[in-house]
């Protein structure tokens, strides 16, 4: 049996995976691997629950992917880790999925179908999705301690959530608004400052001029616009720009000057003369009207840029209005309800939703002669971001909690925590100073149940716990299966106060509250005791098994060492988080966080199921593989949004193969040649005297992997180790490969041990990016071949570093440099590839004696000299990506000097242009050589390749077209590579064979070389 399994031509990555999977279970790897680090130095990794109501989508495996990779590297540093996972399982998200799967429109068709039967519906589909999540994260190649998840659902952690409150409240901090909020009318509630953003869509909606007769002045009005038509039976007051202009028209009508530029008006005034002139209402006579006085109010905030300068105010359907109501004592007319559907003293319009309004209102008016104009307009407006419904304002009681105190606090705890990539922590701060009061409460059934009993002797009372709940309640407590209505409502208690029973408040909380606890919930923050079990209460009961620790157990464990999820989780669980860490201990709950941007698709559009772009994550990971997602995943940079998609992801598939062929190379000629692997060499590289340069090289230039992929991970930037690793199968498979096959094809130990120890170092250091591809080749090139070894590559260790031949490094590093300047010399001279050619010129960079030979390999040239390149022109251009951003207006002039020639050219590939002074990356270099020399030029190195041929050159040009014909033909007819072969040539090559004859036996591995009476070469087995 050959040391090494043979490797496919290319890798089938599914199959490979799904095989790499079993393995793990079969082993138990990772139970050993958490094993090993059990007692070791702690790690503390907070999971921000996922929700589960649906499959995962691919934007999902971006954050699940680098959660893993980072949890991986720790793990295989020898850190003790917690894996546990966190569903999010309650709120809007799972309501409104489950109202969809019931068919269910609006909230009195869920309390017909029933609260209970609702809640159970809520809970089938947390478990079903759970479910489904679990087993697409396991094929993700997430490691997580999968029967013990938390559920933000579970009465612990509800309990906790009611500890918060009542802590707020006993700060002072909690009250109910009463307020002007943004409502979604599907769904029946108010929504936070922190769910509206990005939730806006460009909407049509009526742009309607109104005419308000002015009461005193026969003839004239005021002229409002408005493109919310259904707010105008709610008007009771006109605002005008005080300081503002105002120009009266021949035909009676009030405007702002400035929005009329041009216009001839019979007279103008300044706004304040307007203020307090009454008006007729636009719907005067609707009874919800019947007290109202309509006037002029000052407003210094009344816009110039759009409608009339005059702007229609209705405090009940506003919130600036409400405000405004506030300073002006202005009655507050609510029209619609919690549905969005008018009231009944709203007359023709009782019932009727904001949106049916529309046209009666404005045929109505029209009626009365009051529309001065009536179009529509585009224009964003936000939505409901569960349901997409256009939002409207409404009056309501919200409970809140002040954010006065806490601001400054979470502030100074989040210059404490350090951001990747660190501007997002100015992002943090950002919202922080502007962030308003938290509304947490909403109008809904299957959420955190709000613990506030409000009497009506004025007290509050708020429930800290279920203990307190059960000792102060008065009924209901045998029905209490769960922390949630309808169960939950049917407890009273007992006021503190006056010791009447009193109700719980129908409310229920903002989901953020759900995920913000966790850091306190799992980690069993004020428990004296540990519970087996203790967490999974309530309605997770029965699907997970996780304990609740002891208060030991947080102080071990908490803050979080780590985070990470999506950017807009700066106003959503970082936040939330944030808030009730700091409340509850002054501190941050996390040290440090990775956030990333969002997924697109591979064209750069948002993906949507309804455009037919959308890739969800079970199709990504059966078409991708795991692997080619988690490297797409991390190459990205995370303050980017990432372009996902089949296109990007055959690129990396097609980056793999050159891993994969090289050892697939190695493979094949260990086992021709017998070599056998020593663990040992993994230690500090092989040691041994037989290492030549390039072996030596190689070893430091592993290192140099080893040190620039911990440096990446260690500051969670998985672009530095992709990019690190990608350059270093290039250097091994283009440059150590190509330049010691010969090696390879008869024994040399040192080649051997100097590959196998590179490429298994290098499997070791991307294991947590890539764990399939590196699991599988890890069994091939170690488990297999070594006695002594790890079963897992996560079982061996990190790799060491031993000291770094810089030199070698940079050595190999020029030496390479020149040969690819000498490739885009040779390719602009067309000449081929094959031909020799007599010598090549370097200039600004100098090479050691070992590297010339090589590059005059590489280069098929005689010669390698060094000295002055004669050019006749030097063209210089701008590189714009480099140079705009450092110049900025500048750029022009300096263009325009490099182009007319007017730069000087200054030490190490700089120059100077319109006086910069530009660096090397930042100009663009073109050199034209004289005749008969193709010349190539960048970073200030120069190379000039002698193009002209001698009948020498050209017949050893013909022998290489003829050994490369020869070695294909070898390969078409299936020979072995050890095979020897015979070979008959055409009587045209007789001075070939005569001249170099000896050569091409060797390049071919023939054993005889004959000139006959064929056409074509033939080839037979010797
Ligand atoms: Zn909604
Ligand atoms: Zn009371």
């Amino acid at each position: 049996m050959p040391p090494f399994e043979p490797l496919p031509a290319v890798p089938d990555n599914n199959a490979l995976e799904l095989r790499i999977l079993d393995l793990w279970e079969r082993e138990g790897t990772f139970e050993q691997l958490r094993e090993r680090n059990r007692g070791g130095p702690k790690w503390s990794f907070i999971d921000g629950p996922i929700t589960a109501n649906n499959p995962m989508a691919a934007h999902h495996c971006w954050g699940r992917a680098l959660k893993d990779v980072f949890q991986r590297y720790k793990a295989v540093r020898g850190f003790d880790q917690r894996y546990q996972n966190g569903f999010d399982c309650q709120g809007l998200w799972v309501e409104v999925g489950v109202e969809r799967a019931l068919g269910l429109n609006s909230k009195q068709e869920i309390e017909e179908y029933g609260l209970a039967e609702f809640a159970e519906r809520c809970k089938e589909r947390v478990a079903e999705y759970s479910e489904v999540i679990t087993e697409q994260s396991k094929r993700l190649g997430m490691w997580m301690d999968w029967d013990n998840d938390y559920y933000t659902f579970s009465d612990t952690n509800i309990e906790y959530i009611w500890r918060f409150l009542k802590t707020v409240h006993e700060r002072g901090w909690l009250y109910l608004g009463h307020r002007s909020t943004e409502w979604c009318p599907r769904c029946g509630t108010s929504l936070s400052q922190h769910e509206l953003i990005n939730s806006y869509e460009e909407i049509t909606h009526p742009s309607l001029f109104v005419r308000f007769p002015l009461k005193d002045r026969p003839g004239e009005s005021l002229v409002i616009w408005t493109t919310t038509p259904w707010t105008l039976p709610a008007n009771v007051a006109a605002a005008v720009k005080p300081d503002a202009e105002y120009g009266l028209r021949d035909n009676g009508e009030w405007v702002a000057v400035a929005r009329h530029p041009g216009e001839e008006f019979v007279r103008t005034v300044r706004g304040e003369e307007l203020v307090g002139l009454e008006y007729e209402g636009p719907f005067d006579y609707l009874p919800a009207q019947a007290e109202v006085v309509h006037r002029v109010i000052p407003w210094d905030d009344v816009s110039l840029e759009e409608g009339t300068g005059i702007v229609h105010i209705a405090p009940g359907a506003g919130s600036e209005d409400f405000e405004l109501s506030k300073v002006h004592g202005l009655p507050v007319l609510a029209p619609i309800d919690e549905a969005g559907r008018f009231y009944a003293d709203y007359g023709e319009f009782e019932g009727r939703s904001t949106e049916e309004v529309e046209k009666p209102v404005i045929v109505e008016l029209d009626r009365r002669g009051r529309i001065v104009e009536h179009g529509s307009i585009v224009h964003r407006y936000p939505v409901c971001w569960r349901c997409a419904t256009p939002l409207v304002f409404r009056i309501a009681d919200d409970w809140l909690i002040s954010c006065d105190e806490v601001r400054e606090q979470m502030l100074a705890a989040n210059a404490t925590v350090e951001w990747t990539p660190d501007f997002y922590s100015k992002r943090m701060d950002d919202w922080l100073r502007n962030m308003d009061d938290w509304n947490i409460s909403r109008r809904r059934y299957f959420g955190l149940p709000l613990p506030f009993y409000p009497c009506e002797c004025g007290k509050l009372n708020v429930i800290g716990s279920l203990p307190e709940l059960r000792e102060r309640a008065t009924a209901g407590l045998d029905q209490l299966q769960e922390l949630h209505r309808p169960w939950v409502d049917e407890v009273t208690i007992a006021c503190e106060s006056c010791s009447r029973d009193v109700r719980r408040v129908a409310e229920v909380g903002d989901a953020w509250l759900d995920a913000g606890i966790v850091p306190f919930a799992t980690l069993g923050w004020q428990n004296d005791e540990w519970q087996e079990g203790g967490y999974a209460t309530g309605a997770s009961a029965g699907l997970s098994g996780a304990d609740l620790p002891d208060h030991a157990y947080w102080e071990q464990w908490f803050p979080g060492d780590w985070v990470s999820e999506m950017r807009e989780q700066i106003r959503l669980w970082f936040y939330s988080q944030s808030f009730m860490s700091v409340t509850l201990t002054g501190r941050s709950p996390y040290n440090s966080v990775l956030t990333y941007e969002k997924l697109l698709d591979e064209t750069g559009r948002e993906m949507h199921r309804s455009w037919g772009n959308s890739i969800d994550a079970a199709e990504a990971l059966d078409n991708m593989g795991a692997d080619v997602m988690r490297l797409l995943f991390c190459a990205q940079v995370p303050s980017q949004n990432i372009r996902f998609g089949y296109g990007p992801a055959r690129e990396i598939k097609r980056r793999l193969l050159t891993l994969w062929n090289s050892v697939s190379f190695f493979v094949t000629y260990a086992n021709i040649e017998g070599y056998r692997p020593s663990y040992a060499d993994l230690e500090a590289g092989p040691q041994t005297e037989e290492l030549r340069t390039l072996d030596r090289w190689l070893v430091a230039r592993t290192q140099q992997l080893v040190e620039e992929t911990t440096t990446a991970y260690e500051s969670f930037w998985t672009p530095g180790v992709t990019r690190a690793f990608d350059a270093f199968v290039d250097d091994l498979s283009n440059w150590y490969i190509r330049r010691s096959r010969r090696r390879f094809y008869e024994y040399d130990d040192a080649a051997f041990r100097t590959l196998w120890y590179a490429l298994v170092q290098a499997l070791r250091v991307i294991a947590p990016v890539m764990p399939f591809l590196a699991e599988q080749l890890w069994g091939n090139l170690v488990v297999e071949p070594c006695e002594d070894a790890p079963q897992s590559v996560f079982l061996a260790s990190w790799p060491g570093t031993a000291q770094l031949e810089n030199g070698l490094l940079e050595e190999v590093a020029a030496a390479r440099r020149v040969v690819e300047l000498g490739r885009q010399a040779r390719s602009t001279s067309g000449l081929k590839h094959r031909q020799p050619l007599r010598r090549l010129v370097v200039q600004g960079t100098t090479l050691a004696d070992a590297h010339m030979v090589e590059v005059a390999e590489e280069l098929r040239v005689k010669a390698v000299e060094f000295g002055d390149i004669e050019s006749t022109e030097l063209l210089v251009k701008p590189n714009l990506p480099r140079l705009g951003p450092k110049l900025g207006k500048e750029l022009g002039a300096v263009r325009a000097a490099l182009q007319a020639g007017a730069f000087e050219e200054l030490e190490g590939g700089r120059f100077r242009a319109a006086g910069h002074e530009l660096d090397p990356d930042e100009v663009l270099v073109e050199r034209r050589g004289l005749e008969g020399w193709a010349v190539a030029a960048d970073h200030g190195v120069t190379v000039a390749l002698e193009t002209a041929l001698d009948p020498e050159l050209e017949l050893e040009g013909r022998v290489l077209d003829l050994i490369h014909q020869l070695n294909s033909m070898r390969k078409d007819a299936g020979f072995a590579v050890t095979d020897r072969i015979r070979v008959t040539l055409p009587r045209s090559h007789a001075e070939l064979v005569e001249e170099h004859g000896d050569w091409i036996a060797r390049e071919v591995l023939a054993v005889g070389i004959e000139v006959g009476d064929v056409d074509e070469p033939q080839l037979a087995k010797a």
